[in-house]
């Protein structure tokens, strides 16, 4: 992690910097992103309320070999990155 960013080095060499903001308002889970669970439920459906926390990472657990869990200081942990998911929403390959 470098100040707000988070890095990301995948094996072809390639270097993705999420700023930790995009990455927090892109979580894929259902709690932010509205859709229904695995029981066909919304989880919650509010909007989200971020606090200066929310944009802070405390750790990045590896799930796996298939994808990542960032440990956000708002307790936020729900949201499960693939690495694929996570590729695609690299800032510098979306521009190319
Ligand atoms: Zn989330």
């Amino acid at each position: 992690m470098i100040g707000d960013l988070f890095v990301v080095v995948w094996d072809d060499g390639h270097e993705s910097y999420y700023p930790l903001e995009e990455l927090r308002r892109a979580c894929p889970c259902a709690v932010c992103s509205g859709e229904p669970d695995l029981f066909g439920r919304m989880a919650g459906g509010l909007p989200q309320r971020y606090t200066p926390a929310s944009f802070v990472l405390q750790s990045v657990e590896p799930i796996g070999n298939y994808a990542l869990q960032p440990n956000w200081a708002d307790g936020h942990t729900y949201g499960i990155w693939a690495y694929e998911r996570l590729r695609a929403f690299c800032p510098d390959c979306a521009n190319k």
